[in-house]
């Protein structure tokens, strides 16, 4: 394994669920420090990282909308949500040394700075973790979207998908043991297949900006910096 990262730049995409670790709900401080410790590690690589943050352990407008809930509003609940773990993972990561600016896109001035790009590309040369907090801002938009247009905002190399299981299969492993597993696939097939790695509008856009996409397991202790190490793990989305 080489001693440098394999990218000088890259986004971290972690979903609300990953927080949730055991609970049935909210923030498993267990988890997040666990995140926060790998996080720290690969910032001590020198690697510039930004990290964009779900809110599914707190809140997901789309269900909220089904059971009758104004789906704007139920959105705009959702990006307040994802600020909350943003500020958890901040306080973790801070507790590990690691300096960490958190942006928002929707303003909260007592709690982070706003979202202004250049300020963004400011602290990831200087060394800061740069995390987004509250999507695109936007109704109607995932926290996918939100990793695929800051990580195309900001020039990432990568953006780096973390889930529950170790790449993407052609069908659900949990329930299907005969799953078989994508070393390698390009972002059409993502589409054309219907394959679940980002909902289609953030793969489109990754498409279009020749941003690949690795998905790998984050429940596997060390992942995050072997992907940044350049290991072979998980699934690469390639446009070639
Ligand atoms: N959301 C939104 N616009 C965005 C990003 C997020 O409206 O640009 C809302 C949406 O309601 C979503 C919620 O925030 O359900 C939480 O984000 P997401 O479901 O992407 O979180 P994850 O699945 O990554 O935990």
């Amino acid at each position: 394994m080489s001693e440098e990262p394999a990218f000088k730049r890259a986004l971290l995409k972690l979903s609300g669920e990953a927080f949730q670790g055991g609970l049935e709900f909210g923030i498993d401080l267990t988890m997040l420090n666990r995140f926060a410790s790998e996080i720290a590690e690969v910032a001590a690589t020198g690697v510039e990282l930004a990290v964009v943050v779900g809110a599914g352990n707190i809140f997901r407008g789309v269900n909220a909308s089904k059971q009758g809930l104004d789906r704007v509003a139920a959105d705009y609940m959702g990006m307040l949500a994802t600020i909350l773990n943003c500020v958890a993972l901040q306080d973790a990561l801070e507790k590990t040394g690691t300096p960490t600016r958190v942006l928002s896109a929707i303003e909260v001035p007592q709690i982070c700075e706003p979202y202004i790009r250049r300020r963004a590309m400011r602290h990831l040369e200087k060394g800061r973790v740069v995390i987004f907090a509250a999507g695109t801002g936007n109704p109607y938009f995932s926290t996918d979207m939100a990793a695929a247009l800051r990580a195309a905002e900001i020039g990432a190399e990568v953006i780096l998908k973390a889930t529950k299981v170790d790449g993407v299969y052609d069908s659900d492993p949990v329930t299907n043991p005969g799953a078989v597993k994508y070393e390698r696939l390009t972002h059409m097939e993502v589409l054309r297949n219907n394959l679940r790695v980002m909902d289609a509008t953030a793969i489109s856009l990754c498409m279009d900006e020749d941003l690949p996409v690795i998905v790998f397991n984050l429940l596997e202790t060390g992942n995050v910096k072997k992907a940044i190490m350049g290991e072979n793990i998980g699934t690469r989305v390639v446009v070639e």
